[in-house]
């Protein structure tokens, strides 16, 4: 039997830019000394409802249907301690430094939410609208006569693979000639 909707954690789902800053956050928590595990990412309608129903949230979708937003928890000694808040205040402090809106601060407080809409509203991101995402740091490939991207290089900046893949056929549609070059020098067609 069937039991709820799938709920995903998977960060490649998520914007690259929001992705880019997720991966962000769990590497600066760790550099302070704690472990954090993401626990949702983008999530469905059907899923909404379900949370709906359950008098946990709106019944309408907002920034997790769009890859805009994600959801995290510290862990103590491997555990998720609900009743912690020192440590969700010190994990959403961190994400906070890092761009990122804290659901910690809201009325109806949300310690494991995280999202980057830069004051969009859900009916605006419901209707197609997106914030300006910044650049994000190491993406940008190297310009001459033709656009190229170094996959390699993208992946050595501690960008996901699936990521670089993504913009690498996205580059590659618009008729970019994309390649990278392998570390003995053979340029490869992506
Ligand atoms: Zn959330």
């Amino acid at each position: 039997m069937e039991v709820g909707e799938k709920v995903s954690r998977d960060i490649n789902l998520l914007k690259p830019y929001v992705a880019y800053l997720c991966n962000k956050l769990i590497e600066e928590c760790k550099k302070q000394g704690l472990t954090i595990q993401v626990i949702e990412t983008l999530r469905t309608q059907a899923r909404q409802t379900e949370i709906h129903k359950a008098g946990n949230g709106p019944a309408l979708i907002g920034p997790h249907g769009y890859g805009l937003a994600f959801d995290a928890v510290p862990l103590k000694n491997g555990k998720i301690d609900w009743k912690d808040y020192t440590l969700f205040k010190k994990m959403g402090a961190i994400g906070k430094s890092l761009g990122l809106e804290w659901g910690g601060d809201w009325k109806s407080v949300d310690c494991p939410h995280f999202q980057y809409v830069k004051g969009l509203t859900d009916t605006q991101i419901r209707n197609g609208k997106l914030p300006n995402f910044p650049p994000i740091p190491g993406e940008t490939p190297p310009l001459d006569k033709q656009y190229r991207v170094y996959v390699s290089k993208l992946l050595g900046n501690g960008l996901t693979e699936t990521y670089a893949k993504t913009k690498a056929q996205q580059l590659k549609s618009q008729g970019y000639e994309v390649y990278y070059i392998t570390p003995d020098g053979k340029k490869v067609n992506v």
